[in-house]
């Protein structure tokens, strides 16, 4: 009865059976497990009418253009640029760390050295890693990299994926950008901005079409069996391509141990005031428990007296217990990935796709550039 089916209904999967469905024309089955759509990107509104993400804050940033016009025929959007400020010796501060962050943490004649130095070097606007800073022969550059490494870096970095400071490898903190400028903006890219009417009104749209059958609350591991090169749904041989987006080592039963993930536990509350903090995300990088805390009320304005926060606390991923949320890289999870991926190349008609399947960390945009490009034949994912 159908071309193709689809496992997961989260972008991957949403944006996979839209493109069968009206490119190709293609019958396209999605099961899903959970009672909504949507996956990671799910949001709904609080009972005073505000709209929140429910797994976490997802702010929508590309530099495609393609992916930026493909979205656009299923929602229309408000135009929003994201600010993050972290918790920093008793005052809040913007990130990325720029002139700014310098101007409000520094005796005003430090700030303006560090500006001057940072200036001779480097070009405004560009973003600088800690790690170079810390390389440089000048005391006070150095100062910088390891004040922004000290402060802003090690113990938030430690608290989120339960490793000693110590332990952290310093080429991650190469990832750690100084700007060298006065941008407080938390992107850069050319398209930010968030669906009006949240993500999952998005992937409706999505799937809503003739040739999409869409089964919720029901595991595909529940019907569908992948063994000996083949796979068969309901004890029937399907020989139609399976694009599944849900995680790798559960799809052949473990048989190389668990993939390790990180996980959050995610506390809502509803504040009686207009706004809880001055912008919409805050990181507590030293002394809490929690990593950071996001007031809904900046990404989706709304004229009421209330507002919904989110405070995340990072947690061991425990399977039937928790969410996989981040995949912890290391030797021996990349080996063990791809162990899995040699058994996926035994079956012709199986697809992986999605942060889950392909056991990496996407933005949305990245996952549905690959959900396009899979679609087109140009790639079959990683
Ligand atoms: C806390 C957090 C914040 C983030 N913030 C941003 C952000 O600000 N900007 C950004 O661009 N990206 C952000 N992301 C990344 C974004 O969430 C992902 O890029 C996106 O959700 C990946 O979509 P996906 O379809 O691959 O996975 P998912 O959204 O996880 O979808 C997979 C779906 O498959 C279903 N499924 C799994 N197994 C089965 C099965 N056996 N049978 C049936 N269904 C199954 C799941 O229930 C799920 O619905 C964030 C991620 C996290 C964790």
């Amino acid at each position: 009865m159908f071309d193709a089916v689809v496992v997961g209904a989260g972008l991957a999967g949403c944006v996979i059976a839209e493109r069968l469905a009206s490119q190709k024309n293609w019958k396209v089955l999605i099961v899903e497990k959970e009672k909504h759509i949507a996956g990671h990107c799910y949001d709904s509104r609080t009972e005073f009418g505000l709209l929140i993400h429910r797994y976490g804050p997802h702010l929508f940033h590309t530099n495609s253009k393609l992916v930026w016009e493909y979205l656009s025929q299923f929602t229309e959007w408000d135009y929003y640029q994201h600010h993050v400020q972290a918790f920093i010796d008793g005052r809040c501060v913007p990130l990325p760390f720029s002139f700014e962050t310098m101007d409000l943490l520094f005796p005003k004649e430090l700030a303006t050295r560090l500006k001057e130095k940072l200036l001779r070097i480097y070009t405004f606007n560009q973003k600088v890693p800690i790690l170079e800073l810390m390389k440089q022969n000048d005391p006070d550059i150095q100062f910088l990299g390891s004040y922004i490494y000290d402060k802003v870096f090690k113990n938030y970095t430690a608290k989120q994926w339960e490793m000693l400071p110590e332990h952290i490898d310093s080429m991650v903190t190469a990832r750690v950008p100084v700007l060298v400028g006065r941008d407080t903006r938390y992107f850069s890219d050319i398209y930010q901005a968030v669906p009006r009417n949240g993500y999952t009104c998005m992937m409706e749209n999505m799937v809503n079409h003739r040739n999409i059958k869409l089964i919720l609350g029901l595991n595909f591991l529940e019907i569908g069996e992948v063994r000996d090169h083949t796979i068969t749904i309901g004890g029937k041989t399907f020989d139609g391509p399976i694009y599944y987006t849900g995680p790798i080592d559960e799809l052949f039963g473990y048989c190389f141990g668990e993939l390790p993930y990180r996980s959050l536990e995610l506390k809502f509350q509803t504040i009686q005031k207009p706004y809880y903090q001055s912008c919409a995300t805050i990181n507590y990088p030293n002394n809490y428990d929690y990593t950071r805390i996001t007031d809904f009320k900046h990404i989706h304005p709304l004229d009421t007296s209330q507002t919904t926060i989110l405070i995340e606390y990072p947690k061991k991923f425990k399977k039937d217990e928790n969410e996989p949320y981040y995949p912890v890289f290391t030797d021996e999870s990349q080996n063990k990935y791809q162990e899995y991926r040699k058994l996926v190349e035994k079956y012709k008609n199986l697809i992986l796709i999605g942060r889950l399947a392909e056991y990496t960390y996407y933005d949305m945009d990245d996952v549905v550039e690959q959900a396009l490009k899979t679609v087109e034949g140009i790639g079959y994912g990683r």
